[in-house]
């Protein structure tokens, strides 16, 4: 939550009470919850509180202790994976509650509001960029000065989706140029719309629903790789963001390609996490791989964490809105968005585990 965002939900009926020091990190302090509406509760008596609430918002999902404590009927709304978060959905569904998973809101229009991985994408992508130009031992801009003119940084994005599209904006305002490339055909239009240049490879497009690629068979993924190659060893910098949802990150760049980069360059794996699309990348740490520099991220929305804040709150506030009416918790289950993202129902697990 952040302040402003409290007085929405009070605005819907709600009273909401704060973990005392939740918003520090994000410069919220205690008082200014308060003053926004908010009772603020200390450490010691989250529990109970936690016992006691219709509804609990979080960014990861409750340890499994604390699902087990939820009274029946309480919802519980954060980021789950179904196949990952099993301990904590068994625990939600053993307290007869519902889990509400960001990770599966449906990408219809009307749930646009609600999409925080939309909204943390747009902070990852963006910090792509920004991470990207500072570890460059270059410039981004074409710079002609009375030494002589220094060429742009050559940028390349390979996944071309919400955090790829916003990394493209952000290096091209910092005068780079950029080329990407995506699995996904529509990708295309939306690169160019960028002011970037979209690699055409004699591939077939892998869409799935929702806007969604699909996985590659290991054929494809090597011929993927390999007419790549030449656009790769040609960048400055190589931004990363590939994902096909409840799998692996695909492995789109190889050790043997890196070492055909030129010194100096830089990568930023954002699929570090989930397995990397780059061969050698750790999440949350800078490796040097024959002298190319490769970041690998590790929960970079809370690098921003002021905005991340707010974007995610806000989005909380739109999923709640739609469950509830004059302020009692009235979650339809025929409701598309709710079959969408609902791991589990009044105690019913209904995806994973
Ligand atoms: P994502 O995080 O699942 O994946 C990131 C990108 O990686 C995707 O564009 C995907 O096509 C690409 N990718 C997967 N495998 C690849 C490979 N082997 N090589 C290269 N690229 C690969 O995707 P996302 O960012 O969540 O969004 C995907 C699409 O959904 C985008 O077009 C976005 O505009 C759209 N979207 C629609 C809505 C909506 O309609 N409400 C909301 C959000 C996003």
């Amino acid at each position: 939550m952040v302040p402003d965002t409290v007085s929405r939900l009070a605005a819907l009926g709600l009273d909401i009470l704060l973990e005392s020091g939740a918003g520090d990190t994000a410069f919220g302090g205690d008082s200014e919850y308060e003053a926004a509406g908010a009772s603020i509760v200390a450490p010691e008596d989250v529990d109970d509180a936690l016992a006691d609430a219709d509804v609990i918002a979080t960014v990861r999902p409750l340890d499994p202790e604390r699902g087990a404590k939820l009274k029946s009927g309480a919802v519980a709304m954060s980021f789950l994976q179904p196949a990952n978060d099993t301990a904590a959905i068994e625990a939600i569904a053993s307290a007869g509650a519902t889990a509400l998973s960001f990770d599966l809101v449906p990408r219809i229009s009307r749930a646009q509001s609600m999409d925080a991985l939309t909204s943390q994408a747009l902070v990852t992508g963006y910090r792509a960029a920004l991470v990207g130009a500072e570890l460059l031992p270059k410039f981004f801009p074409l710079f002609m000065t009375a030494a002589g003119t220094i060429p742009p940084a050559k940028v390349l994005v390979l996944g071309a989706g919400v955090a790829g599209l916003q990394a493209i904006a952000t290096a091209k305002r910092l005068g780079a140029v950029v080329s990407a490339y995506d699995v996904r055909a529509a990708s295309a239009d939306e690169v160019k719309s960028m002011g970037a240049s979209f690699i055409e490879l004699d591939l077939e497009a892998l869409e799935a629903g929702g806007g969604y690629a699909r996985e590659m068979s290991e054929d494809r993924a090597a011929r993927q790789r390999e007419l790549l190659t030449p656009y790769i060893t040609e960048s400055d910098v190589l931004i990363t963001t590939a994902a096909v949802p409840g799998r692996q990150a695909p492995r789109l760049v190889t050790a043997e390609m890196l070492a055909d980069m030129k010194p100096g360059s830089v990568v930023v794996d954002l699929a570090a996490e989930t397995g990397g699309n780059v061969e050698g990348s750790v999440a949350g740490e800078e490796v040097v791989i024959d002298g190319v520099r490769i970041w690998g991220a590790k929960d970079v929305a809370s690098s921003m964490p002021v905005h991340a804040s707010r974007l995610y709150a806000m989005n909380v506030v739109a999923l709640l809105g739609l469950a509830v009416q004059e302020g009692e918790l009235v979650l339809d289950p025929e409701d598309e968005v709710f079959q969408g993202c609902a791991v589990v129902l009044n105690g019913e697990i209904k995806q994973g585990a």
